[in-house]
């Protein structure tokens, strides 16, 4: 620690997008503020792990596409992806920033290049950049501005001292805040307990995701200072049908595993136990089909596809089956041949692939009720044309929508809804904004802007932050 300050107006926990802006935004509002991040590097946070994607309105990339966009079509987005669960005092928070922070992420280098359509959202805004690059960009930015950004340094208690806080580090390092914390350590995606806790099952997933040092950290020391939570229920895995890299044995972890073979379920492919048997709707969305998964004795299943499947997707550009990917599938002429490869009971399988194909060409009512390739799109077909594949996979979580809650000015609050005077927080440790779903880009986005809302809220504000 020499040379290296440890006194603070702010103490940011956590080096993501959130704390990166936030530390950046009070720095330049002339705050004195220290970064600590648990990990070596910014490059292991949920931001460096993301697709890089951020939710914006009304910028130049839209018009330039022609997109017609407005703060009412993302605020019906929000409503109906979070299924009436999203805080609108907190999606009116983030449309009243965006616009401005779309702009000062470029001031500070962040190059932006493409506008596509995601998850949730009736018009394209997902804003493409290169997550990992933003993290660079933002650093150098809060390097040349003074900020200290201390690495490997989990924070592990945050306690008031008079007017400010005491925050703990390694090896006993006490620093301290004198006006406000900025807690902007993330989700929770990495802790059973946490996840078991809140939606039980979920502690059965084996596919971990999300930033390296997503435990809840902060989660569970803002609720020791008093802090309300919120929307801890609203987390659901996801099935993008990463292969269990190891067959069906120990748990995955994604963070260095990069392609998934892709959601074949939704294009026409079938999903099987390992004792062979069909157990779920593939039309069904993809949350959905993770829920039912994590019900399975071994939580996991079987993806298996045929050559048709296969030629369709390397057509539909949101999923993948590219030659990566397929490397992690067995593949065969026979349906005997294909059980046998992948370890699964033959005759069981060969029942199972045969009663599908033969109820899709009949027309027959699907055993478990499929109605659709995906949604309410496609008749499904049988699987008939060889080359036929299969794989391991299992449900992955990514992120969680649950934390604590706050108001638009990102104070937080304890459960009267009272600010906490000069506790804040900002990106995936807030609760509420999301509701039960995500829009994609919303989470990065949000990140940026509540950060930048936290650091203005104390800038603003008189000492002690409140
Ligand atoms: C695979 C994947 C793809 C995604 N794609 C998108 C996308 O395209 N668009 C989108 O909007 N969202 C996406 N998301 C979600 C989005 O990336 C996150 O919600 C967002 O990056 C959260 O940013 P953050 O700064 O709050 O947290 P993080 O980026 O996770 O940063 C939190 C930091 O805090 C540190 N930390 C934790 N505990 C402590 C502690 N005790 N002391 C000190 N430091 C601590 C962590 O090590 C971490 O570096 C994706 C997520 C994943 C996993």
């Amino acid at each position: 620690m020499n040379r290296v300050p440890t006194v603070a107006d702010v103490i940011v926990v956590g080096a993501g997008c959130a704390g990166l802006c936030a530390a950046v935004e009070a720095a330049e509002r002339g705050l004195r503020v220290i970064v600590c991040e648990k990990r070596g590097t910014s490059l292991q946070s949920s931001t460096a792990a993301s697709g890089g994607y951020f939710a914006f309105i009304d910028t130049d990339l839209q018009r330039r596409d022609r997109i017609v966009d407005s703060d009412e079509t993302f605020r019906q987005d929000m409503e109906r992806s979070g299924k009436g669960r999203s805080d609108p005092a907190l999606v009116d928070a983030y449309l009243a920033n965006q616009l401005d922070t779309y702009y000062w992420l470029q001031e500070h280098g962040v190059t932006f290049w493409d506008v596509d359509i995601g998850i949730g959202m009736n018009v394209p805004r997902c804003h493409a950049t290169d997550s990992q690059r933003l993290l660079e960009v933002l650093t150098r930015s809060a390097r040349r501005l003074g900020i200290s950004i201390c690495y490997n340094f989990p924070v592990g208690d945050v306690e008031r001292d008079g007017s400010g806080f005491k925050v703990g580090g390694p090896d006993g390092i006490i620093l301290r805040a004198e006006r406000a914390i900025i807690f902007a350590s993330g989700g929770f995606s990495r802790n059973p307990a946490m996840l078991g806790r809140f939606v039980p099952g979920l502690e059965r997933l084996r596919i971990v995701d999300g930033g390296l040092g997503c435990m809840g950290d902060g989660i569970v020391m803002a609720e020791k200072l008093g802090a309300a939570l919120s929307s801890m229920e609203c987390v659901k895995p996801n099935f993008y049908s990463y292969a269990l890299r190891d067959g069906t044995k120990e748990k995955m972890d994604r963070f260095h595993h990069d392609t998934p073979v892709g959601m074949v379920y939704h294009l026409g492919g079938i999903l099987v136990t390992s004792k062979a048997e069909r157990y779920v709707r593939e039309d069904m969305n993809a949350k959905d089909i993770a829920l039912v998964t994590l019900k399975l004795p071994d939580v996991m299943a079987w993806g298996i596809f045929d050559e048709t499947v296969r030629q369709r997707a390397l057509k539909e550009k949101t999923i993948y089956i590219n030659p990566a990917a397929l490397a992690k599938c067995v593949s065969a002429d026979t349906f005997a041949e294909l059980a046998t490869r992948a370890g699964l009971p033959v005759d069981a399988f060969v029942r199972t692939v045969e009663q599908y194909n033969a109820d899709c060409a009949a027309g027959a009512p699907d055993k478990m009720g499929r109605v659709h390739e995906t949604a309410l799109l496609g008749r499904p077909f049988a699987l008939n044309t060889p080359p036929f594949y299969a794989f391991p996979t299992a449900p992955n979580q990514a992120t969680t929508f649950g934390g604590v809650r706050v108001n638009p000015q990102t104070q937080i609050l304890d459960a009267q809804g009272n600010a906490l005077p000069g506790l804040y927080a900002c990106g995936e440790i807030v609760g509420g904004f999301h509701g039960l779903n995500f829009v994609t880009g919303t989470a990065l986005a949000q990140a940026a802007i509540f950060g930048r809302t936290a650091a203005k809220t104390i800038a603003h504000s008189s000492a002690g932050g409140a």
